[in-house]
């Protein structure tokens, strides 16, 4: 058999299903000429907030921004702590870092790579009795499933600090009954290409059922506006969302419900294939994920002789994450809790992703588990 050519995301088969729609949405924009603000992006926070049975969905310049106006929205600033997790993307702690607030990482529960309830509690406790002034907790719902919110939440409560859910890997998932988007005092998420829904550049939206947040997420991301539109009334920033990249997803949306069904066919035919040669990853009862990423283990094996095998077979991977945040240049200085992040730092050794988009078909996606076995067995 020759070396198939098999994309890890596959956007251009999307494109090729929605490439009509998608250049008459923005022909539309090219006419009218509202390229700041214009009828699309309103269409879009109407179309997302009924998709996720949330009061206001908020579209803004990326997901990274979208994080920073709620943190913006809290008064987060010097002398803040904010808890989140280590094993995630950088812009979770970023956020915290660049406003001059301190991030204070947590490990992650094993199955889930989502933040350890059990852990996440020490760790208040422990930071109430240094004296730290924790504020928040942000959650990431990691490669596309929920973290465990009746867990989390109650603890969040009762440490009397807000809860911020960053999910820009799960947004469209579902945990027990409750959508993603309704959860926290805010939600975020990322139409970054790559994400399960992605636009054609940098996008991002903020989810809220609380009215004076939604309008104070309004003004932060336009340069802090008051009703008077040159009277600035706080300090905010340019954070809006172009018209193009919201008409372009208004046509994703529309066949995102479509795509998630698709997405967990393939995760299943993973699992099925896959199950008894890694650890194939567990989603909780009731909960749905949207499969931003398909990761596996394979502990006590070789992973770069994994992936170069599999490389060699013309079946591409990539590793989320290599090394968590508190390992990095940029943040190992930051505090952690005090009985470290030992699963973190475990995962990160042999976790590897494999392709994962709703147009994987079955006979590619045959050929992917065979060498998948292959290349386990081998090393
Ligand atoms: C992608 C991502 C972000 C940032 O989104 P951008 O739109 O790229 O700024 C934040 N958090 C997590 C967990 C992500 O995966």
């Amino acid at each position: 058999m020759t070396r198939p050519n098999i994309p890890f995301i596959d956007l251009a088969t999307q494109q090729k299903r929605i490439r009509d729609k998608v250049d008459a949405a923005v022909t539309k924009v090219l006419n009218h000429g509202q390229y700041i603000l214009g009828p699309e992006v309103t269409q879009l926070e109407k179309e997302m907030a009924a998709f996720s049975g949330v009061k206001h969905a908020i579209a803004c310049s990326n997901g990274t921004d979208a994080l920073t106006l709620c943190l913006m929205a809290k008064n987060v600033g010097p002398g803040d702590v904010v808890v989140c997790p280590s094993f995630t993307f950088a812009s979770t702690a970023e956020v915290v870092a660049q406003l001059g607030a301190t991030p204070f990482f947590v490990d992650i529960d094993e199955d889930s790579y989502n933040l350890d309830p059990a852990k996440l509690k020490a760790a208040l406790s422990e930071a109430k009795t240094a004296g730290k002034k924790v504020v928040g907790v942000i959650s990431v719902d990691l490669f596309g499933q929920p973290a465990d919110y009746d867990a989390i939440e109650p603890i969040v409560r009762d440490a009397g600090v807000w809860l911020l859910c960053d999910a820009a890997q799960g947004y469209g998932g579902v945990y027990k009954g409750r959508n993603v988007g309704t959860i926290g005092d805010f939600t975020t998420t990322s139409f970054f290409p790559a994400k399960p829904l992605g636009c054609y550049g940098d996008g991002g939206a903020i989810y809220t059922d609380d009215d004076a947040t939604a309008d104070l997420l309004r003004s932060l991301l336009f340069h802090g506006k008051g009703s008077d539109r040159y009277d600035n009334v706080r300090i905010g920033m340019n954070g809006r969302l172009d018209t193009i990249q919201a008409a372009i997803l208004i046509e994703k949306l529309a066949i995102f419900p479509e795509e998630i069904v698709s997405r967990n066919a393939v995760a299943e035919r993973y699992h099925n294939g896959l199950s008894n040669i890694v650890k194939t990853p567990r989603i909780a009862e009731g909960s749905t994920s949207v499969w931003a990423q398909y990761v596996v283990r394979a502990p006590g094996k070789d992973r770069q002789a994994i992936l170069n095998h599999l490389t060699a077979a013309g079946v591409p991977t990539a590793v989320y994450y290599p090394k968590p945040l508190h390992q990095q240049t940029a943040y190992k200085n930051f505090p952690q809790a005090s009985a470290g992040l030992p699963v973190s730092e475990a995962v990160a050794q042999d976790v590897f992703a494999l392709p994962m988009h709703p147009y994987l078909d079955e006979e590619t996606q045959r050929y992917i588990i065979e060498q998948v076995i292959e290349a386990v067995r081998a090393a």
